[in-house]
């Protein structure tokens, strides 16, 4: 089986980067595709547990994607939501973008 924190760190790297690339002001076909991906993302992502859990946090925490920033904070939203569930610190938000779009500023 795939190792799971290797696996984990590549797939926030795809995750967040899509945010990061997403329109500011997505198109409804620009959403609707984002949804379509993450709900099939969580039906095959190849980690079974994590894709369970997954999908119960989609359920309950529909995937918000009418602005870039809308949908890099749900996707860090998603994301803290298993820091906390492997108990490690949770990220703030603030920064997605810092993160994973334009760069630290230091
Ligand atoms: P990662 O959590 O992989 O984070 C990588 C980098 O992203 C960090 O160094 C930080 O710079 C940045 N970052 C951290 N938090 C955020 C945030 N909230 N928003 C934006 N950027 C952030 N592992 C399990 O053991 N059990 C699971 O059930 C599980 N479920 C998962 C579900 C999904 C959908 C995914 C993609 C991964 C899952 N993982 C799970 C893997 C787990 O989340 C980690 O990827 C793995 O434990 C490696 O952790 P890491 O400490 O190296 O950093």
């Amino acid at each position: 089986p795939p190792d799971v924190e290797e696996l984990g760190r590549s797939s926030w790297t795809l995750l967040h980067s899509i945010t990061a690339t997403y329109p500011e002001a997505p198109t409804p076909n620009d959403q609707s595709n984002v949804k379509q991906f993450l709900g099939l993302f969580g039906k095959l992502y190849p980690c079974w547990v994590c894709a369970e859990d997954f999908q119960v946090f989609m359920e309950r925490n529909k995937v918000r994607a009418e602005s870039r920033d809308e949908f890099g904070m749900w996707m860090c939203e998603a994301h803290n939501d298993v820091n906390r569930k492997l108990g490690k610190k949770e990220f703030d938000c603030a920064k997605w973008e810092e993160r994973w779009r334009t760069g630290w500023k230091d």
